[in-house]
């Protein structure tokens, strides 16, 4: 699972991400999910989404699922209790990308167009 930018009509339509909006975000580096706070208004409908590895297609398209991990739409978040809050990933998304398409969400790192 890695956590990258993606659109969001869901969120485009209600004009999202806004600042103080929570996310979730998986680290790929201490294996965990991580909530968070936009700190600004981001671009409409771009949005923190979690990313799934799935396989390759037997002709060649990675399957690969996908969700908003925006607070409120891609995740529902319940109340936090001895230190740990529980959530739930609402659905995914099922699609697939080819593998350059693939390699180059691995390897984007920033980008302070999406910032947030
Ligand atoms: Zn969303």
């Amino acid at each position: 699972m890695i956590s990258r930018v993606g659109f969001c009509q869901d969120c485009f339509d209600r004009n999202r991400p806004q600042s103080a909006s929570q996310y979730l975000v998986f680290g790929s580096t201490r294996q965990a999910f991580f909530f968070y706070k936009a700190k600004r208004k981001g671009l409409r409908g771009y949005t923190p989404h979690l990313y799934v590895y799935l396989g390759l297609t037997d002709s060649g398209f990675v399957r690969v699922k996908s969700t908003c991990s925006m607070c409120s739409c891609g995740v529902n978040v319940g109340k936090e209790k001895n230190g740990s809050t529980p959530f739930d990933i609402k659905n995914y998304d099922l699609g697939k990308m080819t593998v350059t398409n693939w390699n180059s969400l691995i390897n984007y790192t920033h980008d302070k167009t999406f910032e947030i």
